[in-house]
């Protein structure tokens, strides 16, 4: 990590030692992102095992797609040219092209053959009228006038032609692309190997489910929601379980991590308590990139690097660490993934129909219910208790409430800006 990762002390020195402004959202992400580089290597998998990954090489297609002209609708296959514009138009039905049994004469002039969608068209023919416009009567179909010549055929190669790249190395395999996969052919496929990221939980009072819970203790409970989010992102994720809050303990943790991931996950020991050795490890073992982040929940939030890991200490409140995980940390493994910049999350402006609390100061990410009233008005409200420890109000959320840095408190009624879940989770 560049030495010019650390804060400068300029202004809004702080308690800890480590001098600088908390950074704007937006600020910490670019300096994150200039830190990362996609993982390196590939390896091949079977299409089936393929979806979240990243592709590693272009795929062209050895053959079009559809491989041969067919016909877009059920209906006749005529030739445009015995079609009368202004009149009725009599053909005689020789025989029927189904998809998968082809017709395998040639249709000559006066002609025609019954065709079902996907099916081939005959040689000779080179438009479709569809049923609803024929009237037929033994062997003779009656067409409508008004018919256009060409109409209702699929050409071979108008999906992808033999020779093109049906997909560029770099993008992210989801149900459309494994499909596109299949229709050219591929049985399996180059991807970008995963990244693969350590976490671990930091406390004394934290004890791992199963485990009785004795006064003072509680459990561990950002592990699970860490790793469902490592999962998410199609990253590979080692668990390293629940490290003590003394100087060795997590020295060796650090090591251990560093050693066989290429991303370093924590959740706990960031503040600036006694019993807090995430930040005066990463100072000793690794670079620190910045510790402060002007967002609510989610400050203080440590980034930085131990030999050539990224590392990301997320705030130990479970509201704070999976808000920090989704406005940062999930960019940057994406990025990790080599998978592309979505950019900023998207959002959608909603009527809040109530009185949200707000100083300004810091971004806020509040968590909401996003609803649609009977009059189709996106409208949201209050998720329950705000507290960065209350991670009841995730379960009853489904977006966050995003409030700027500058703005004061909000009254029913006003505009406000949400990000739907869905978007990310
Ligand atoms: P810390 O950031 O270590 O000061 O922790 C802040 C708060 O989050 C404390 O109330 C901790 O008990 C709680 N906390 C820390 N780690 C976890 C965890 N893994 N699961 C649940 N709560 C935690
Ligand atoms: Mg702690």
């Amino acid at each position: 990590m560049k030495d010019d990762m650390g804060g400068n002390a300029e202004t809004d020195c702080c308690a800890d030692g480590h001098h600088g402004p908390a950074l704007k959202l937006e600020d910490a992400l670019e300096r994150i992102l200039a830190e990362v580089e996609p993982v390196s290597g590939t390896e091949t998998v079977p299409l089936t095992e393929a979806l979240g990954r990243v592709l590693g090489a272009d795929v062209v297609s050895h053959i079009d797609v559809p491989a041969h002209t067919n016909s877009a609708m059920d209906g006749y296959a005529v030739r445009g040219d015995d079609l009368l514009p202004d009149t009725e138009t009599r053909l005689d039905v020789i025989g029927v092209a189904a998809a998968g049994r082809p017709f395998e004469d040639i249709v000559a002039a006066g002609q025609c053959v019954r065709i079902l969608t996907g099916a081939p068209l005959p040689e000779g023919a080179d438009t479709v009228v569809m049923q609803e416009q024929v009237t037929r009567d033994d062997d003779t179909a009656t067409i409508r006038p008004g018919q256009a010549h060409g109409q209702h055929v699929r050409q071979a190669g108008e999906d992808i032609a033999a020779g093109e790249v049906a997909l560029a190395a770099g993008v992210p395999l989801m149900p459309a692309e494994l499909g596109m996969l299949a229709s050219v052919g591929v049985t399996e496929v180059s991807v970008r190997r995963r990244p693969r990221v350590a976490f671990f939980s930091t406390g004394d009072e934290l004890r791992v489910v199963g485990e009785p819970l004795e006064k003072g203790q509680i459990y561990d409970s950002n592990r699970y929601t860490i790793q469902g989010m490592l999962t998410r992102i199609g990253v590979e994720s080692i668990d390293m379980g629940v490290v003590r809050d003394n100087r060795s303990d997590v020295e060796e943790a650090f090591a251990r991590a560093a050693e066989q991931a290429d991303a370093v996950v924590t959740s706990g020991g960031v503040s600036v308590g006694d019993a807090d050795y995430v930040q005066v490890t990463l100072d000793k073992m690794g670079s620190v990139g910045f510790w402060k982040v002007a967002i609510k929940p989610g400050r203080p939030l440590a980034f930085g690097r131990i030999g050539d890991a990224l590392f990301f200490g997320l705030p130990g409140n479970p509201v704070s660490a999976m808000v920090t995980f989704y406005q940062l940390v999930r960019t940057a493994l994406r990025a990790l993934a080599g998978m592309p910049d979505e950019g900023p999350p998207l959002t959608l402006t909603a009527v809040s129909s109530g009185a949200l609390r707000k100083k300004p100061g810091r971004r806020e990410f509040q968590r909401g219910v996003l609803t649609r009233n009977a009059d189709g008005q996106l409208q949201v409200r209050r998720a329950g208790h705000q507290g960065s420890g209350v991670l009841s109000s995730m379960n009853a959320a489904n977006c966050f409430i995003v409030l700027a840095e500058d703005a004061g408190p909000v009254s029913a009624g006003d505009e406000v800006t949400v990000q739907p879940f869905s978007t990310f989770v």
